[in-house]
């Protein structure tokens, strides 16, 4: 049918706002293009600039031995490690994209000389580690032609580094190349994917590695030289980076689902501890933030699995914890951290009327614990005789949970009633008089007025057996931070805390679900790359079971 001039007309406005929209989305894709350029740009100034200030420092360390220079060469090492690690994630994508190398053998090229190529690039693996052959054997049927004379006229060997608790290994994927006699068609069975295309490394190495840094306090530049020393394995630091960048890249969809199954709980904890970072440039530090939200239903007898979400961010603003807390609809024990308390103006919501549907609602349950340390600080400081009777006023409060730890919610709320409300009751009482008595401005009328002013928050567990009657939970869950701290081993950047929480999340939910870290995240690390997107929560760690044999299938 011949189209009238107007609908010529209305089509071509329709062909103008089609090109407009099209030529938006190449404007914006284009601009993510630079914007990536850049950043990579960016990191690659970054680690050039770090390196040279480590060669400096190395000079100024020649002859003079100052502690102050192995201090600051440490820190650039970590820096560097950092930032190598970070330039290998935002890469990782497109990497595991490429396409792989590995290829079958041309049927006129001696099967010896073809992987040469590819493996110039490839360092050799020490010959006096232990070498463990894997044969993957072509099919005896030619798929051209059907015929079974298959002829072997070479091989391909490709050495993968791995880990075996205790020591190093290497396995030889050993791969036939074989010929039909009838139709001269080549067979052979293609490289079985590794972690990291064309790494020489597997997942066992890369969940040593991991662990060792993230465990054990282990900076990557500590364990190149313990690896080069041990066994004379010629892995840097920054290839050893690039490693841990691109496995975190691999893990970072199952942390994200760590976070999911924690925030659909409804009851968490929440706690966060400043954490030292190298800011850019000179070496000085910064302080970051990591927070802990812990999920764990087993202390009043809950069937979900128990999981621990670290969450990195460059300072405490208080709209960290309220963006991680979006959908998060039930109780919340943490301290008395402001940033926590607009959490619960915005949510206007109290304990008994929290909607199963509907916005995501928060009401505070406050830590008997946090209170206790007033009385203590204050009893140790003056031997306060009123500070010592609140202190054996609240160790009962604590006497009475300790055998219904474990039980069902409604056990606990039953005995909690019974022994712990009316003795509450009482202490409310007894701090309104010890008011009376004291001066307003000491310390130790300020440790009865927090508790006083938060009572609600500290009461609530009376009414509620889900709830805990202090946050010591989130505490246990945060130590092991601490410990990292100490050492100085905390974080190069923002990306490195970043990178540091995701581990975290991972090697602690396993811990807490009492699965060997290190087992568990080798079997995964192997198995998500060509893992279901979908099927990806059965390598969470309380849906996984360990492989059933490890020994031929590698
Ligand atoms: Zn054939």
């Amino acid at each position: 049918m011949p189209r009238t001039p107007d609908e010529l007309l209305n089509d071509i406005a329709k062909l103008e706002a089609l090109v407009l929209v099209k030529d938006a989305a190449l404007a914006a894709k284009d601009a993510e293009l630079i914007a990536a350029k850049n950043g990579l740009i960016h990191s690659q100034l970054t680690i050039a600039t770090l390196k040279a200030q480590l060669a400096k420092f190395r000079r100024q360390q020649f002859g003079q031995s100052s502690e102050r220079i192995e201090r600051v060469l440490e820190q650039l090492e970590l820096a560097l490690e950092e930032a190598e690690a970070g330039q290998a994630e935002s890469t990782a994508p497109a990497e595991a994209a490429s396409p792989s190398t590995d290829q079958t053998v041309p049927p006129s090229a001696p099967a010896s000389e073809q992987p040469e190529q590819k493996q110039k690039k490839r360092r050799t693996l020490p010959p006096q580690l232990p070498r463990r052959d894997v044969v993957h054997a072509p099919a005896d049927v030619c798929k051209t032609c059907g015929g079974t004379d298959l002829r072997k006229v070479g091989e391909s060997v490709t050495e993968i580094l791995a880990y075996i608790p205790g020591r190093f290994e290497v396995i030889r994927h050993v791969r036939p190349a074989c010929s039909c006699r009838k139709c001269e068609t080549m067979v052979q069975v293609p490289m079985p994917d590794l972690p990291i295309p064309r790494g020489m490394v597997d997942a066992s190495f890369l969940a040593h590695v991991a662990v060792a840094k993230f465990c054990d306090h282990l900076p990557l530049y500590r364990q190149a030289e313990i690896y080069a020393r041990g066994s004379g394995l010629e892995i840097d630091r920054s290839q050893l980076a690039a490693q841990l960048g691109h496995t975190a890249w691999l893990l970072r969809p199952l942390g994200e689902l760590v976070a999911d199954h924690v925030m659909a709980g409804r009851v968490i904890h929440a706690d966060d501890t400043p954490v030292p970072v190298l800011a850019p440039g000179a070496g000085k530090t910064k302080t970051g933030r990591q927070w802990v939200y812990l999920r764990d239903e087993r202390p009043h007898g809950g069937v979900a699995p128990p999981a621990v979400l670290y969450r990195y961010t460059p300072d405490r603003k208080g709209e960290h914890c309220r963006a991680e807390l979006a959908n998060f609809t039930g109780c919340l024990h943490a301290d008395g951290y402001s940033g926590f308390a607009k959490l619960y103006e915005i949510a206007g919501a109290s304990r008994e009327t929290l909607p199963v549907h509907g916005p995501p609602r928060i009401a505070e349950v406050a830590c008997w614990s946090h209170v206790r340390r007033g009385f203590f600080d204050e009893f140790k400081s003056s031997g306060s005789p009123i500070a010592k009777e609140a202190l054996d006023k609240i160790g009962v409060l604590f006497d009475i949970e300790r055998p219904i730890a474990g039980a069902p919610a409604a056990h606990r709320k039953g005995v909690r009633q019974r022994l712990a409300k009316p003795r509450i009751e009482q202490l409310a009482t007894w701090f309104d008089d010890q008011l009376q008595k004291i001066p307003g401005k000491s310390d130790l009328a300020g440790a009865i007025r927090y508790a006083r002013s938060r009572w609600g928050a500290l009461t609530c567990y009376l009414e509620d057996g889900r709830l805990e009657i202090s946050n010591n939970a989130a505490e246990n869950q945060i130590r092991p931070l601490a410990l990292g701290r100490k050492n100085w081993l905390f974080s190069g950047s923002d990306a490195g805390g970043q990178r540091a929480a995701l581990f975290y999340t991972l090697i602690r939910t396993a811990v807490l679900n009492r699965i060997e870290p290190e087992a568990w995240l080798r079997d995964v690390i192997g198995r998500i790359g060509s893992h279901p997107i979908k099927r990806l929560h059965e390598l969470l760690p309380w849906n996984w079971a360990p492989p059933a044999t490890q020994s031929v299938a590698a």
